[in-house]
């Protein structure tokens, strides 16, 4: 008897039930593939937003760019704190995001795998 980990709430069980004790998952192929497919359909949408906010993020570091250069062109000394901080944290959010598409994508390719 082995332990396997239920598709569909991730509880340890025996392999020799048919039914999930812990969310009555019905286990047989059909239900199993159909599963992975919500699955990886979610993770589809997910790195698909993902990619759309990651492009407004890099929009927002070319604007502190712009913003930077428009500012330090005007004969002021004292360079302002603005475009310092949207570029910093336009550049943590790009970093965050990235981590997820990384995450999500491999989770994607598990899932193409099996
Ligand atoms: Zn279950």
């Amino acid at each position: 008897m082995a332990i396997i980990e239920c598709p569909k709430c991730d509880s340890r069980i025996s392999s020799q039930v048919s039914v999930c004790p812990q969310c009555g998952f019905q286990r047989d192929e059909a239900n199993e593939e159909a599963l992975r497919e919500i699955h990886r359909r979610e993770l589809r949408d997910r790195i698909y937003h993902l990619k759309m906010v990651s492009y407004g993020v890099l929009t927002l570091l070319l604007a502190a760019f712009g913003w930077y250069w428009v500012e330090t062109d005007s004969f002021q000394y004292q360079s302002p704190m603005g475009p310092y901080v949207l570029f910093a944290a336009g550049a943590i959010a790009y970093l965050v995001i990235r981590i997820y598409l990384f995450k999500f994508d491999r989770a994607l390719r598990r899932t193409r795998r099996r």
